[in-house]
């Protein structure tokens, strides 16, 4: 019998962790035959590190066995990461993936129950999410809109899964209560699912993965993988801002200006290199609409925001733009010229650039782009 392929789109379901263990594909296994798994596993982390997500790019598919598969490499390297947020990090982009999915899932006339195999409703997500005892939904008819409809949440539940960042609306002072349970919309029943899936997710992490059956042997052959990640996101907070905020791009180091130049051009950029790209001209100070100008993308591409959301951290808190050595790593180090001889980070070399120039202009005071 094949795998539920939604075990593929939810691998944190219990059923999916049966399938795994009925697969008897141990990850040691997995990572000397370097099976897809474990690239897409990289895959997962690095995008949930770099943008949020841990969803294939729009243009890639994978089986469903790699996917599921995926996710037991994927916490491994998270759990080898040694990078403070990291685990914070995959487990929000592991649940926000999987709120986008349950809302593509689930369909308005889900009173009739008509659920696929591919997809789930929002009683099955309930029931994975052992919330199914804890959630009412207000009677429904066919023509009741998603957005209309409203559910009750037991009190103890609702209390562990809502956020203190989420604001005053939250509070219980604000929220309408009755018989120990909390009236939300449907919107803050996605918000609660996606609490409650990073709460799945985070838990166990770190994994103690040199105690884990064939450790060493995990831990080497993931070695490289973790250098690579740890690499892409290294926190070091001297460099999440520039001492210039100018924007001139003529100025900028030749990475950043080939990227550019690729980004103009409508090559396709790596991950790596889009984050790359973004979080610089976000250390310079650029906004959204400036870097769409500059990228000359649409100023209202949702790639491009949810991107610079991203980045930027809610808290405004930057993800500081990859080091040189990282930038070679990953092959987006381009032209390098001889400033770049005495430099380690492509910011390094715009401050200098910038200091030694007489004259600039800021590109966002010209009404011509470099
Ligand atoms: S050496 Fe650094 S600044 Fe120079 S091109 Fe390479 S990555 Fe950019």
């Amino acid at each position: 019998m094949g795998i539920d392929p939604r075990f593929g789109r939810y691998p944190f379901f219990q059923g999916a962790q049966a399938a795994v263990r009925a697969l008897d594909q141990s990850p040691a296994a997995l990572i000397a035959h370097e099976a897809p798994a474990v690239s897409r596993g990289k895959e997962r982390v690095e995008r949930a590190l770099l943008e949020g997500t841990t969803a294939p790019p729009d243009s890639q598919q994978h089986q469903t066995k790699t996917e599921l598969l995926s996710y037991p490499i994927a916490r491994l390297l998270v759990s080898l990461l040694d990078v403070s947020t990291a685990i914070d990090k995959y487990a929000l982009a592991e649940a926000r993936t999987a709120r986008e999915r349950f809302e593509a899932d689930f369909t308005d006339d889900e009173v009739l129950q008509s659920t696929t195999r591919t997809t789930v409703d929002v009683q099955s997500a309930l029931s994975e999410l052992e919330l199914a005892d804890a959630v009412e939904s207000e009677p429904l008819s066919a023509s009741t809109h998603r957005s209309n409809r409203w559910y009750w949440v037991e009190l103890v539940p609702y209390l562990q899964l809502r956020e203190d960042r989420w604001g005053d609306q939250w509070r219980l002072v604000n929220q309408e209560l009755a018989n120990g349970a909390v009236r939300v919309r449907y919107t803050e029943l996605m918000q609660l699912l996606e609490a409650a899936v990073k709460q799945r997710v985070a838990s166990e992490l770190p994994l103690s993965v040199e105690e884990a059956a064939n450790g060493a042997e995990i831990i080497e052959g993931l070695s490289t993988h973790v250098a690579d990640l740890q690499a892409l996101v290294d926190d070091r907070p001297s460099v999440t801002k520039t001492t210039v905020d100018v924007v001139v791009p003529a100025m900028f180091p030749p990475c950043m200006r080939g990227l550019l130049q690729m980004e103009r051009s409508d090559e396709t950029l790596s991950e790596p290199a889009k984050f790359a790209l973004i979080s610089f001209l976000l250390t310079l100070g650029a906004d959204r609409q400036e870097i769409a100008a500059l990228m000359r993308c649409p100023a209202d591409s949702t790639e491009l925001a949810a991107r610079v959301e991203y980045l930027q951290d809610g808290a405004g808190t930057q993800y500081p733009p990859p080091s040189c050595q990282t930038m070679k790593r990953y092959d987006i180090c381009l032209n390098p010229d001889e400033r770049c001889e005495n430099i380690d980070h492509p910011s390094e070399y715009y401050e200098a650039a910038i200091e030694e120039t007489d004259s600039i202009r800021d590109w966002r005071e010209s009404t011509v782009e470099d």
